[in-house]
């Protein structure tokens, strides 16, 4: 199965795509966390990339299209992927869609996860990382046990560069100008299956299931 998953900032992609890609043995691409991995690194991908995230822009897309061709070349991606944060843009999804099709592949469906935008600034504001396993918490709605420690791998907790409040203003902006406009653009080709996440992270996983079900999928 081959799986995108959309949504804004902070909507709990990344952990939905998390418990997807347990449930299905996906391989889980995303391009937030490679860009931070290549940031950690200082690589010169990670140098460039750094100053467009920081600002709460998209990375070039040229830049993008490239590492995300890469991974899905390599082997694990065989078994089906779930990609988290691309595409991002109209230009990536194209893209896309020319390097599946050149393997005679496509993509089986888009998850778009829903949450009201208010929702999104105060999880945002409250969100903490791992920085060792990539865990997600929040301070207000998930803490860990003990302060800035992973409950899971003991690593350390803090908050991205481009969480603090005047970089999520900008990075959703950037989200309703170039993102939202490849709901549309799924939808038109039937992809589309919708979870809402403003309640419950397991109603939403419900109504994914619900979706892939209904499209023979799972
Ligand atoms: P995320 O972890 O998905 O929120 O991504 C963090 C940041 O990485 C974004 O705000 C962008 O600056 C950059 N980024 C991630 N994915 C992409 C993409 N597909 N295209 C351009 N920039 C991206």
């Amino acid at each position: 199965m081959k799986l995108i998953i959309l949504g804004a900032p902070g909507s709990g992609k990344g952990t939905s795509a998390t418990v997807l890609r347990e449930e299905f043995s996906l391989a889980h691409i995303s391009t937030g966390d490679i860009f931070r991995a290549n940031i950690k690194g200082n690589t010169p991908l990670g140098i460039e990339a750094k100053s467009y995230i920081d600002k709460g822009q998209l990375v070039p897309d040229s830049l993008t299209i490239s590492m995300v061709e890469d991974r899905l070349n390599q082997d694990d991606c065989a078994k089906g992927y779930i990609l988290d944060g691309f595409p991002r843009t109209i230009a990536q999804a194209e893209a896309l869609d020319e390097m599946l099709s050149k393997k005679n592949t496509g993509i089986d469906a888009v998850l778009s996860i829903v949450v009201d935008d208010e929702e999104i600034k105060a999880r945002v504001a409250g969100r903490r990382v791992c920085e060792k396993c990539g865990a997600s918490y929040n301070v207000n709605f998930k803490p860990t046990k003990v302060e800035n420690v992973c409950d899971l791998c003991g690593g350390k907790v803090y908050q991205r560069d481009d969480d603090k409040p005047e970089t999520v203003e900008a990075r959703l902006k950037t989200y309703y100008k170039n993102t939202q406009p490849l709901i549309d653009f799924y939808d038109k080709k039937g992809l589309i299956v919708e979870g809402d996440n403003n309640k419950d992270s397991q109603i939403c996983i419900d109504q994914i299931k619900e979706g892939l079900k209904a499209k023979g999928l799972i």
